[in-house]
Order: C-alpha cells, then sequence, then structure tokens
C-alpha cells in the first residue's frame, strides 16, 4: 500500500491546488492520499478521486506541549460534524489572535505595519508566519524567507500558546471520529528524552498513531521512531509533507515505506 498521509494545497501554503494534487498523487502511484492542510478543510470542498486513488479526510492541527510547538495530524475526521466545526473556529480565532500578537513583538522591535503587510501576502488565506516572512522581505528587513524566521519568527514567532493544548487537539480529533497522528517527531528539536516525554504525553491524551516517516529521512531515524511508537503502544503513519514540487526530501509518494513490525494507522478504519 503506497500511503501518503500528509500533504498540503493552496487551502494553506501549498502549492497545487486540490484537484492538482490529487491529480499528481495518482501519477505518483499513491493508493491512499490524505489532505492534511493547516488547521483549514477548504480542499475537501468539492473532489473527485481518480479510481486506483482512495482520499481520507485529514488536517494539520497546530499545537504545543511543554514550551514546545506541536504539529498534530488528524485522520478520517468528520469533517462535517459539529466537533471538527468547533476545532476549525477555534484555531481560525486562535491564528488570528497569534498573528495579531506577532505583529505586536515585531513592532517593539521597530517594524511597523506588520498585520497590514502580513494580510496583505496571504490574500484571502488565514495569515501565517510565511506571510510575516514575505512582508519582511518586501521592506527590506531581511533579504530572504529564511533570514526572516531565523531573525524574527523563530520558535513559533515567541507566541506558541497562542495554540491550544495538546490534550485539546487531540480530544477534537478523537471526537471528530478520527485518529490523531504527532507529525514529524524529529522536526521538534527535542532530545530523546524530551520527544519520549512528548509521545507519552501524546498517548495518555488518546493519540492513536506517530509519523515513523516524514519525508525522504534517514533509515537510521525510521527505525528510532518505530521503536519509539512500539515502545508507547502507538500506531504508525506515513507521509511526505508535501508541499510543492521541487522539494526532494518531500515528494509525493517518494518517502520510504514503513518498516515491518509497525502496525500501519490505515489498518484500523478497515
Ligand atoms: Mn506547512
Ligand atoms: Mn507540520
Ligand atoms: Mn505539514
Amino acid at each position: 500500500m503506497l500511503a501518503d498521509l500528509h500533504t498540503h494545497t493552496t487551502a494553506s501554503d501549498g502549492e497545487l491546488t486540490p484537484a492538482e494534487l490529487i491529480a499528481a498523487a495518482s501519477e505518483a502511484g499513491v493508493e491512499l492520499l490524505s489532505i492534511t492542510d493547516h488547521d483549514v478543510a477548504d480542499a475537501y470542498a468539492a473532489l473527485a478521486t481518480p479510481p486506483g486513488l482512495t482520499l481520507v479526510t485529514g488536517i494539520e492541527f497546530s499545537t504545543h506541549h511543554a514550551r514546545t510547538g506541536v504539529h498534530v495530524v488528524g485522520l478520517n475526521v468528520d469533517l462535517d460534524g459539529d466537533a471538527m466545526r468547533g476545532a476549525l473556529a477555534a484555531q481560525r480565532a486562535a491564528r488570528t489572535q497569534r498573528a495579531g500578537r506577532i505583529a505586536e513583538r515585531l513592532e517593539k522591535r521597530g517594524i511597523a505595519d506588520a498585520l497590514a503587510g502580513a494580510e496583505r501576502h496571504a490574500g484571502s488565506a488565514l495569515v501565517g508566519r510565511p506571510h510575516f516572512a514575505a512582508y519582511l522581505v518586501e521592506i527590506g528587513a531581511c533579504t530572504s524567507a529564511e533570514q526572516a524566521f531565523k531573525k524574527y519568527l523563530g520558535r513559533g514567532g515567541g507566541v506558541i500558546d497562542s495554540w491550544p493544548p495538546l490534550e485539546a487537539v487531540v480530544g477534537w480529533i478523537r471526537d471528530a471520529g478520527g485518529d490523531a497522528v504527532l507529525a514529524h517527531p524529529a522536526k521538534y528539536g527535542l532530545t530523546r528524552r524530551r520527544l519520549s516525554r512528548l509521545t507519552q504525553a501524546f498517548r495518555k491524551a488518546g493519540g492513536s498513531a506517530l509519523e515513523v516517516v516524514s519525508g525522504g529521512q534517514h533509515p537510521e531515524l525510521t527505525h528510532e521512531l518505530a521503536a519509539l511508537a512500539a515502545h508507547h503502544g502507538l500506531a504508525a503513519s506515513t507521509g511526505s509533507d508535501f508541499h510543492r514540487p521541487g522539494q526532494p526530501w518531500a515528494q509525493l509518494g517518494r518517502h520510504p515505506s514503513l518498516p515491518a513490525g509497525c502496525l500501519p494507522v490505515w489498518e484500523r478504519w478497515s
């Protein structure tokens, strides 16, 4: 089973429209696909899937735990029910509040009009850090988005606590009948000990699976994460975290398969 359960579209910060993403995934041989945009589910509004490809509903929620910004993917969720409607509204409010706080912090550092500038770059999308980065580059405060993140927007822009805590986010996903997946566990820069504590808290909150494979990662890391999932009694998920073509480490359906011994999260859905 070629599964890609972590992808983005133009509904959040991806470059392909939902229809383009589905076509590209099908082309890449993906059999089981989930679109997991950041805190929005707009990609699912009207989608046709080609034969041979099964689409499972998904979302990527921003949250935090122990002063670390964390992402949780929700899979196989009921997007139309009250639980998910409430969750999406809460995340929208949190994102708006966070944007205001980021702008305030930038103002204190001598960057004027950041909120209006970021909103302009966001267009119809919800404002996120990449839009602040684009504004900082536009006004010449930074030479690149990368530098903007380093200098001004790192560690969640300093406002990760704008997001609801881990327990709340996992609760929403469960209430929507879905499985919560701890996304890209190696990307939080945590020591092994702290990652194990995060995984334990995630499991305790009702989490189902660990993203054992995220994009083109090193086999050694895959085995370490498979062991971590097994240790905490979690199933395993896998995905590219695709955002756009041209990023060789995150191409649709090109990530390594789950190691033997993992319990694939999709086996819970049959
Ligand atoms: Mn993203
Ligand atoms: Mn993420
Ligand atoms: Mn992602």
